[in-house]
């Protein structure tokens, strides 16, 4: 029996206390970016994607169940209607420390004010280049401008955060990594560099081929910058740097080069209600069915949760040199 005042906590065989969940709450998104997506894309039928309700009721139990933090993703979560009502019943639970987002930030020069008066606390923005036509090639339907009048509108809202997250591709933006950076630090936020993950088919590169480690990104700033490793973590699987003399953060996802799997302490939810184990995983649990086969009991729902600690997998697959095995892309599973 689980006392509302002493949430148990989701812990997995191999010690790893899970409190943070990340949530994909649509597939659909107004970019195509070519690490992420193919360019023609089926998205899934209303039907077979979480409603806002159900999306609430598994946030509210997972906070019950010891979760501190929790970032709403995509697709872009800020094209689905009624993100904001979302976000704001989320950010109102009780004994969540956190909720962020993570954004393509075309839709944050109009939305960036109500986010923030929806709780929204800190904000991922991602952003691979500077430069219009790459990032045109990149996002195939972005337009550079918009996103960065949208960080604009995000700086001067005054999250407590913000932060650019770059997915680095050889001989596509890796040349980029630099002005990256510095245009973090000319504007005061953070900014981490993402290996790209071999999750679903893509067609317009091969991802081996594109494989730009971290340590080549650093050792590419370390000709610009000085970079200083800190102990800093922020709740996620990014490896920090400061930038000397500045207010920036440089993060490292790597999930190649330095694996993050022993400290891993999240879990996601895929806009199908499939609740994830690992993002280099099938390991899964159906929330949806079990929602929906006992409306309103949170307590089948938590015990559900609980149980599926149990099939937490140790480490992520992940084999850029060999077909993708995982046929889900990001935007299902909510990076
Ligand atoms: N649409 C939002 C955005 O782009 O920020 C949120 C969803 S997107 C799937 C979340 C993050 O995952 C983005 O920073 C994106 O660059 C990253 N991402 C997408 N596909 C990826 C892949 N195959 N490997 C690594 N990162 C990926
Ligand atoms: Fe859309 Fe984000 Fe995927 Fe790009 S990375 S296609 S913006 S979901």
């Amino acid at each position: 029996m689980i006392h509302p005042s002493n949430p148990a906590q989701l812990i997995d065989r191999f010690g790893r206390t899970v409190d943070y969940l990340r949530i994909s709450i649509t597939d659909r998104c107004d970019f195509r970016c070519v690490y992420c997506m193919a360019e023609e894309m089926t998205f899934l039928p209303r039907a077979q994607i979480l409603t806002l309700e159900e999306i609430y009721a598994i946030a509210k139990a997972f906070a019950e169940l010891g979760v501190k933090k929790i970032r709403v993703t995509g697709g872009e979560p800020l094209v689905r209607k009624g993100a904001l009502g979302l976000l704001e019943n989320i950010g109102r639970i009780e004994g969540l420390h956190e909720l962020v987002i993570t954004t393509n930030g075309s839709q944050l020069e109009t939305m960036a004010v109500a986010l923030k008066e929806a709780g929204v606390k800190r904000i991922n923005v991602s952003l691979d280049t500077l430069d219009a036509d790459k990032f045109k090639a990149i996002t195939r339907t972005g337009d550079l401008q918009q996103v960065l009048r949208g960080i604009q509108a995000a700086k001067s809202v005054g999250f407590e955060r913000i932060k650019i997250n770059a997915v680095i591709l050889k001989d596509r933006n890796h040349l980029e990594v630099g002005n990256l950076v510095q245009f973090a630090v000319d504007n005061g936020i953070d900014i981490s560099f993402i290996e790209e993950m071999p999750l679903g088919v893509v067609d317009q590169h091969d991802r081996s081929d594109a494989y730009y480690s971290s340590d080549l990104i650093k050792s590419d700033l370390a000709q610009h910058f000085s970079l200083v490793s800190t102990i800093e973590k922020t709740g996620g699987p990014s490896n920090y740097f400061r930038v000397t003399g500045t207010q920036t953060r440089v993060g490292f996802i790597s999930p190649h080069s330095a694996n993050f799997c022993s400290t891993c302490n999240r879990v996601r939810l895929t806009v199908e209600g499939r609740l994830l184990l690992c993002l280099g995983n099938e390991h899964s649990v159906d929330l949806k069915q079990v929602l929906r086969a006992n409306p309103g009991n949170m307590a089948i729902l938590k015990q559900t949760i609980i149980d599926a600690m149990l099939i937490k997998p140790e480490k992520h697959e992940f084999n850029i040199h060999e077909q993708p095995v995982i046929l889900r892309y990001m935007n299902m599973t909510g990076g």
